[in-house]
Order: structure tokens, then C-alpha cells, then sequence
């Protein structure tokens, strides 16, 4: 019996352990993960950890003595299976049962997996943890052609590191452009270029048909609608993430794709919280729209929202949101959320390698996708928060600061 329940031992998870002892919270607190590793960054699996930049140490959220320090139990390596709200427990898939006060749900997602056939073949990869990013690095040896399934910001940034590495890599993208999910044609058009100048094969509208493989049950290529076979030792299949929230939809909690929160991350279930990516919520900055937003941003302030409830707090999230991106030496900072924009204003040339994409909504600014521009992102921060509405040619203008905007 724990006071407070954790379940995910992830960026949410550790960061709402965090929270409550940094507000003092004095109850008892366990943590439930069910991967084996202490709680450590997720970003840099297809960034510096990916790349060999890093250890994994060194991406730990917080170093052992933390968690022992502040009386934070780790159930690692278990996995709730089934949730109790009337007898407030939850089931382990070892048939134990832990009791608790309040339970905080953070257990993010799994990779969507191809439904295609061939999607099980050893060499195919998704990208969520450790043990994929080790099981990728241990077959690197034998790789010569990777074909990346899904133009998002996963399956750009594993492209960068592994056309670094020299292998020959494809960027197989659904729709005409990368990024499309999140971001504009500018800067859809600028990494597309990018990647391409670094000789990734990035192809748009492509229809995948099948992944082949040999006798062994291994990954020999990818097939393409039209019949062709794109060679591969290695796909890594970078398509989004269903999020993990079956036993507490089975338990009856409101949700469908993530379970439904409150400003507070109350879920429909009594002294049940749901945070980070597996919390579908109503988001300041996206017009109240209902979303999941998948940033460790997001995470973080969701588990203080939840964390300061719990301690008797009335605050609402109300978090601005915001996000990076590293492919080669290209530092993209994300602030606000573009969605729902009707207008787009480049700020600078993006043949400098640097430039901002300003979203606008009716003159509004809702978002700054900054590429190796730290001041537009620093600076674009008040624009966002204030809904400004800035003059059009000032903000095209990289000269003129957006402070004084
Ligand atoms: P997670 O960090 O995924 O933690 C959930 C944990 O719960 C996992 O360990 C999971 O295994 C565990 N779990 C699930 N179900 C159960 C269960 N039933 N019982 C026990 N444990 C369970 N965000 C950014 O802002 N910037 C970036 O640059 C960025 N890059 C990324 C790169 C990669 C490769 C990935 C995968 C993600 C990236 N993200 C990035 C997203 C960010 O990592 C997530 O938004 C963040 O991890 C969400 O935190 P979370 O606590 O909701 O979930």
C-alpha cells in the first residue's frame, strides 16, 4: 500500500515523484515501471545516446542515490496489467496486488506497429526504449542499408545519426512532404532538402506494400507498391504511438486513443491521475482543442500539475509547450503548438542554416519552429503567451528583434 502510486517509470513518472517531495509531500511513493533501467531521458534514443555522444548515465533523469535519498521505492521490471479504482489497487502481471492512496498513470506509449506483412521480421525496429536503441546498435555492424518508415522527428533524427555512421539510408514518407503532422511546408521543404544533401534517399508519397525477408526470418528489403524492393538490413519504423492506457479504459475510465483528463489530469476514475503522453487533454495554447501531446515539456508540467493537486494546490495546467529537435548540426527549437494555423512567415533564409517559421491564427501568434535561432525561440516565448499580433513585415525581418515586438 503506497500512498501515492506511480505507474511508468518514465519522464512523467519520475518527474510527479520529483514534484511531490519537492512540495513536500511526506507519504509513501513507489514508482511501477516495466522496464528494467531507472527512469532516464527518452530524446536522446535517436539522438546522442543513438549516436555514441552519450552513455547512458549519462541520460539518466536522476542517479540512483536520488530516488533512495528521497524515499522513492522502484518497482522496476514489473508491469500493471489490471487496475482496481472501488478496492483502489492495481494487478501486477505476476498476479500481485499493490494498494494505493491516489495513482498517477504515466506510461506513455508503444510504437505503432506495421500491419503490413512481413512487420515482425528480425531487423524491423520501433523507437521507444533503451533495449530498442541497444538492439539497433547491435546489429550496426552488419548494416549497410536502413530504410526509415515515417518522416517524422523519430525517423528524421535516427536518418541523421546513421547517415553519419555512412550507411546508406532511405526516408520512406506516406504523404508529400516530412513533418507534415507538425509543421509547415517551409520547414517541411528545408529538412527534405537537408536530408537529401547529406544523401539520404527520402522519398514522399510512398506506399509501402510489404517488408520482405529470408529464409532466416530476417529483414532483406522493403516493398513498394509498384513492385519495387528497397534493399535493407536494418527498417526502423517511426509512425507515432499508441498510448498505453488499456487497463485503465478496461477499468472504466473515459479515453479511446489516451485516457481522458482534466485541467487538474483527473481522469473520470476517483484519485486516478493520467499525465504525459497518454493523457489526452483540453490544451491552452491548441483553442482548447482535446489532444495528446507527446514532449517531455509536456510530461514534466503535467506530473507537477497533477503532483501539486494531490497536495491540495488549484493551479490548472496551463503550461506553454515547446520542443527541440537535433538532426546534424541543426538545432530546431519548437515553441507553442502550430496546429490550426492559417498563415506562415519565414524569418530569415533558410539557405543560412538558420531562420525561424512563424505560425500565425486571424494575425495571432501561436507557434516559432526556430532552426539555429535561440533568440527567435527566447524571445518568441512573450508572443506566444500574449497571443500577439505583431506587424507582418517586422516579423519577416530576422533584423529586427522579436522582443520588440
Ligand atoms: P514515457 O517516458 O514513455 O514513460 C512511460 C513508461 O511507462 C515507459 O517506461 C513504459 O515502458 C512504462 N509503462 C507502460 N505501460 C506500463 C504498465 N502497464 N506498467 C508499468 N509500466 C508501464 N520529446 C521532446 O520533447 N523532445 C524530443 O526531442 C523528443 N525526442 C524523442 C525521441 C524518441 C526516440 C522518443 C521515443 C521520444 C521523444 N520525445 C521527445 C518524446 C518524449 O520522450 C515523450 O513525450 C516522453 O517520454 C513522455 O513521457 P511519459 O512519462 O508520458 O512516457
Amino acid at each position: 500500500q503506497y500512498d501515492v502510486l506511480i505507474v511508468g517509470a518514465g519522464h512523467g513518472g519520475a518527474q510527479a515523484a520529483v514534484a511531490l517531495r519537492q512540495n513536500k509531500f511526506e507519504g509513501t511513493i513507489a514508482i511501477v515501471g516495466d522496464e528494467p533501467e531507472l527512469p532516464y531521458e527518452r530524446p536522446p534514443l535517436s539522438k546522442e545516446y543513438f549516436s555514441g555522444e552519450k552513455s547512458f548515465d549519462r541520460i539518466l533523469i536522476r542517479p540512483a542515490t536520488f530516488w533512495a535519498e528521497r524515499n522513492v521505492d522502484m518497482l522496476l521490471g514489473k508491469r500493471v496489467e489490471s487496475v482496481d479504482p472501488a478496492g483502489h489497487a492495481v494487478t501486477l502481471t505476476d498476479g500481485s496486488t499493490i494498494g494505493y492512496g491516489k495513482l498517477i498513470w504515466a506510461t506513455g506509449g508503444a510504437p505503432r506497429k506495421l500491419t503490413c506483412s512481413g512487420h515482425h521480421l528480425s531487423g524491423v525496429h520501433g523507437v521507444r526504449t533503451r533495449e530498442d536503441a541497444d538492439r539497433m546498435l547491435g546489429e550496426m555492424e552488419r548494416t549497410t542499408n536502413v530504410v526509415v518508415i515515417g518522416g517524422g522527428y523519430i525517423g528524421l533524427e535516427a536518418a541523421a545519426v546513421l547517415s553519419k555512421f555512412g550507411k546508406k539510408v532511405t526516408v520512406l514518407e506516406a504523404l508529400d512532404r516530412v513533418l507534415a503532422r507538425v509543421a509547415g511546408e517551409a520547414l517541411s521543404r528545408f529538412y527534405e532538402a537537408e536530408h537529401r544533401a547529406h544523401g539520404v534517399d527520402v522519398q514522399l508519397g510512398a506506399k509501402v506494400d510489404c517488408i520482405v525477408g529470408d529464409d532466416q526470418d530476417r529483414v532483406t528489403g522493403v516493398q513498394m507498391h509498384d513492385g519495387t524492393v528497397i534493399p535493407a538490413d536494418m527498417v526502423i519504423v517511426g509512425i507515432g504511438i499508441v498510448p498505453a492506457v488499456e487497463p485503465l479504459i478496461a477499468a472504466g475510465a473515459a479515453g479511446g486513443n489516451g485516457v481522458d483528463v482534466d485541467e487538474y489530469c483527473r481522469t473520470s476514475l476517483p484519485d486516478i491521475y493520467a499525465i504525459g503522453d497518454c493523457a489526452m487533454h483540453a490544451n491552452p495554447f491548441a483553442d482548447g482543442a482535446r489532444i495528446r501531446l507527446e514532449s517531455v515539456q509536456n510530461a514534466n508540467d503535467q506530473a507537477t500539475t497533477a503532483a501539486k493537486h494531490i497536495l491540495g494546490g488549484t493551479d490548472a495546467y496551463h503550461a506553454v509547450p515547446w520542443f527541440w529537435s537535433n538532426q546534424y548540426d541543426l538545432r530546431l527549437q519548437t515553441m507553442g503548438l502550430s496546429m490550426g494555423y492559417d498563415e506562415t512567415i519565414v524569418r530569415g533564409d533558410p539557405a543560412n542554416r538558420s531562420f525561424s517559421v512563424v505560425y500565425l491564427k486571424n494575425g495571432r501568434v501561436l507557434a516559432l519552429d526556430c532552426v539555429n535561432a535561440v533568440k527567435d525561440y527566447v524571445q518568441g516565448k512573450a508572443l506566444v503567451t500574449g497571443g500577439v499580433s505583431p506587424d507582418k513585415a517586422s516579423l519577416a525581418d530576422p533584423e529586427i528583434p522579436l522582443k520588440s515586438l
